[in-house]
């Protein structure tokens, strides 16, 4: 044991947002054994703050809390060709943020084991075998590890050459029936007027109401007003809906990082770890993580279960990995309109296909198909500029 006499837990979560809720709730499902886990946030999380949404073809851990699902999804190319496909057997699933930390903080509370509290990280330090949590309510020590879910993950958020996924969206209930909420609409390029990769996105949960974001995969952030304007003219675009004929029920926004950090893979030994966006669990390319999360954090737990201590935290194949710088370098260049590779994807390749490959698990010889349905003179150019430094493969 530690030999000062500050608060000690086995465990301490940093950070009690989707990654640190969900690996509280694998912990506290497995035979690892504990005398005490510590949730820290510096936030109360009850808000609808955030709305998640994955794509599977079985069934997930939390999809007991899924508000909506749609097995079709609407595509619409710059151009105005509009394609619905259906994706079954996968389906697109959502998840509010409010009755996600609703359902798994009531898990968690009836293990007496695990505490949580409401304070402001400041910083981390290691004392010997042990490491320590600095807050605003004092110090804390975790004798076996601290996982990180609020380091700020290297994006800098005024560098044009970091890409981020940003978007402003907002939750509307219109006068009257409007909506199909049969399917939802992935990507509306419609609206791609600059050489930015832009687009609405929409899901539609009733004949009424339904979720209109507009997404940039960019580096350059905007105004917030310049999102909502957008939107606003897409409502009246694309439904004819002016601003009396709907009601604004929530409002979100997000900035999620699209780089790649070339940090050392973290493994099992490591006294603090870091999940989440922290950890760079993000597909860079398509800023998803929901599910990614929930998957590296169950390997993790089981690795940790069965003491296989030496793997990394979050691996990716080193191929999937040289893809997506290149895609990102793609988007950075923006020799080619953004839109224009997902609307090659989309037009020549089955859905399925690329929510796989989006997934990363796709065989390479279909990694192999979908790169030579995009047009590759942008890629190669791309693929030219990452250079060797940047090979697929480990250099031996
Ligand atoms: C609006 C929005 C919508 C998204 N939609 C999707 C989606 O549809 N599908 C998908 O796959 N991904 C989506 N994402 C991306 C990703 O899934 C989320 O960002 C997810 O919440 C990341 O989990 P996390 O635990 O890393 O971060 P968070 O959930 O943000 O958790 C981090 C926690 O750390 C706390 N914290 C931060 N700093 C401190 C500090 N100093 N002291 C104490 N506490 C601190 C915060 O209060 C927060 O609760 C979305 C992101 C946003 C922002």
């Amino acid at each position: 044991m530690p030999t000062h006499n500050l608060p000690t837990y086995t465990y301490i979560l940093a950070g009690g947002g989707m990654a640190g809720l969900s690996l509280a709730y694998y912990l506290n499902q497995s035979s690892i054994p504990f005398d005490s886990i510590l949730i820290i946030d510096q936030a109360e999380k009850n808000t609808r703050d955030k709305t998640w949404c994955y794509w599977s073809d079985q069934l997930e851990t939390f999809d007991s809390v899924v508000e909506h699902s749609w097995d079709q999804l609407w595509f619409h190319s710059f151009d105005n060709r509009s394609d619905k496909f259906s994706i079954l057997p996968f389906s697109y699933r959502k998840i509010q943020s409010d009755s996600w930390y609703a359902f798994i903080q009531k898990e968690l509370k009836q293990n007496p084991k695990i505490q949580f509290i409401q304070t402001k990280v400041l910083g981390f330090s290691y004392e010997g075998r042990f490491a320590n949590v600095r807050t605003d309510a004092g110090e804390f020590t975790a004798t076996e590890k601290i996982f990180d879910s609020i380091s700020a993950f290297p994006c800098e958020l005024d560098n044009p050459q970091h890409l981020k996924q940003h978007f402003v969206g907002i939750t509307i209930e219109a006068n009257f029936p409007i909506f199909d909420p049969e399917a939802a609409h992935l990507f509306d390029f419609r609206i791609a007027h600059t050489t930015a990769c832009e687009f609405i996105y929409v899901l539609p949960t009733s004949d009424r109401i339904a979720l209109f974001e507009h997404t940039y995969f960019s580096g350059q952030l905007k105004e917030k007003q310049h999102y909502l304007d957008q939107i606003k003219a897409y409502l009246f675009g694309a439904y004819g809906l002016g601003e009396d004929d709907y009601l604004i029920l929530e409002e979100e926004s997000g900035i999620i990082p699209m780089t790649m950090s070339d940090a050392e893979p973290q493994n099992l030994y490591t006294k603090i770890i870091q999940i989440g966006t922290s950890g760079g669990f993000v597909k860079s390319t398509t800023g998803y993580s929901f599910l990614r999360t929930q998957r590296k954090l169950k390997e993790l737990v089981t690795n940790l279960e069965i003491r296989h201590l030496d793997v990394p935290v979050n691996e990716t194949k080193p191929f999937k990995k040289w893809m997506d710088r290149v895609f990102l370098q793609v988007l950075i260049d923006q020799k080619i309109k953004g839109n224009r590779v997902f609307e090659s994807l989309f037009q020549k390749n089955k859905p399925q296909l690329i929510l796989r490959f989006l997934e990363e698990q796709t065989t390479m010889r279909e990694d192999l198909k979908l790169m030579t349905s995009v047009p590759t003179l942008p890629f190669v150019q791309a693929a030219l500029k990452i250079g060797l430094t940047k090979l697929p493969f480990p250099r031996k």
